[in-house]
């Protein structure tokens, strides 16, 4: 995903992966046009009450890509830098995710200009509510549901059910995903992106004939979707993963670190570093690392064209959104790595939100063993599909994940037709 600080407008960027799938599809002038905008932009502008008892105003968005595939789906961030092209990105970016596997949701993003660092936490309860007030008028079980991004999390997910069905005079679940199980969250959401990457990497990993006990792994990120991903790969692989980092820095051991005992160390430091059987390494030494299995899991553009040439592994998994630039992605293809695109590979979180929203309507909760299974069905068939699509239209993983996604969205586009 584009970077905050490169410049560069993220919906413009956004654009051009879109132009680029469009063409290899040679989509027409009206169903192109249509796909390329986004439906609905919402702007509020809202009052706040603060712990001192002064009013500060506040800037949100929500913005509703796509509604071609059924209700808009994507997270609500709050950070000082949102702006309204980086939210219509996001949100385009949702569609194209929810298309590569085939859940019947569109795409949306919201955000609010805000420091949640610098707010407690009832200045947080207070903005999360009347947000949700404002935005209320387009939002829905049926229409538009939200979800944890940067900087939200469960507890925000519970304000903002609670104010929605406030509002609705009932309870109800369906509007947000990523909610606390105790009110009607779906177990395995927590693990969910990290476990739809594993098994994508396993069918990659048959594809290319590498075998991953013992192969090495690499994870850029120790966080939700890092950590749990090293220890997915450690637990059900047997890989060995040799390096970690956080935003402190990064560890090494050759003959493996074990995941388990390393989040166990930054539960109690606050930070990966430290962890006795380990040598610290250089941040950017991580990605240059031999590996057979790389994992970017934290922040997006960390790939440039630069740290391509350096970067020696046979799978790339983008945990993260948008860790690879455009040049470094050509850069991998020529030396022949398999670069795992982020709207195919990281669609699990999204995935087991869909199952989520299930849940909701029919009332009906899943074991956890059921989500899992479920979810490694859609994992796998959407990799199917995809790589057929690479070698059918002879271009990578990331390009094959836009075609058919665009396709897809573009094909229902076209059923609907135009009203009136
Ligand atoms: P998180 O906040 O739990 O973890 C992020 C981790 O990255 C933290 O450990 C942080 O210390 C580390 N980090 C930050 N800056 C770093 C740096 N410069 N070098 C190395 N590590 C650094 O976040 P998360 O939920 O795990 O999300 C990580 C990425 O995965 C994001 O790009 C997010 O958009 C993407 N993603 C997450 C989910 C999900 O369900 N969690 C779903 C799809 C995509």
């Amino acid at each position: 995903m584009p970077g905050r600080d490169d410049g560069l407008n993220p919906f413009e960027l956004a654009l051009q992966n879109f132009d680029a799938a469009a063409d290899l599809l040679e989509l027409d002038g009206v169903v192109r046009d249509r796909i390329r905008l986004p439906e609905r932009e919402l702007i509020v502008h809202f009052p706040v009450k603060m712990r001192t008892g002064r009013v500060t105003m506040f800037t949100g968005y929500r913005v509703q890509h796509s509604t071609a595939r059924g209700p808009a789906k994507g997270g609500i961030r709050y950070h000082p830098d949102v702006t309204l092209d980086e939210v219509k990105a996001l949100a385009s970016w949702m569609t194209y995710k929810c298309a590569t596997v085939n859940i019947p949701f569109g795409g949306a993003k919201g955000g609010v200009v805000c420091d949640p660092k610098e707010m407690d936490v009832h200045e947080l309860e207070n903005l999360t509510r009347r947000f949700t007030s404002e935005i209320s008028i387009i939002i829905g079980p049926d229409r538009d549901i939200p979800a944890p991004d940067v900087y939200t999390n469960a507890r925000t997910m519970a304000w903002m059910v609670d104010t929605y069905s406030m509002h609705r005079g009932h309870y109800a679940p369906g509007v947000v995903t990523g909610k606390p199980i105790a009110i009607g969250g779906s177990y395995g959401r927590r693990e969910a992106t990290a476990r739809g990457l594993v098994y994508v990497v396993a069918e990659a990993a048959e594809q290319l004939a590498l075998d991953l006990r013992d192969a090495r792994v690499v994870v850029q990120g120790f966080g939700n979707a890092g950590s749990i991903a090293a220890r997915l790969m450690h637990d059900e692989h047997d890989s060995r993963v040799i390096a970690v980092s956080d935003s402190k820095g990064a560890i090494f051991n050759k003959d493996g670190l074990d995941p388990h005992r390393v989040i166990e160390h930054k539960e109690k430091t606050g930070s990966v570093v430290g962890f006795p059987a380990s040598e610290p390494i250089k941040a950017e030494e991580l990605l240059a690392l031999e590996c057979e299995v790389l994992i970017p899991a934290a922040l997006e553009n960390v790939i440039t064209a630069d740290v391509a040439q350096k970067v020696r592994t046979r799978i790339v998994a983008e945990a993260a959104n948008g860790p690879t630039v455009p040049e470094a992605d050509r850069i991998l293809a020529k030396s022949g790595v398999c670069v795992l695109p982020d709207i195919l590979v990281n669609a699990g979180g999204v995935t087991v939100s869909y199952f989520e929203w299930v849940q909701n309507n029919q009332g009906y909760y899943w074991k956890e063993e059921d989500v899992n299974d479920r979810l490694k069905e859609i994992m796998v068939d959407a990799f199917n599909h995809v790589l057929v699509t690479s070698k059918r239209h002879k271009v990578d993983l990331r390009r094959a994940a836009y075609v058919q996604a665009i396709g897809r969205v573009a094909e229902a586009v076209s059923w609907l037709g135009i009203y009136p």
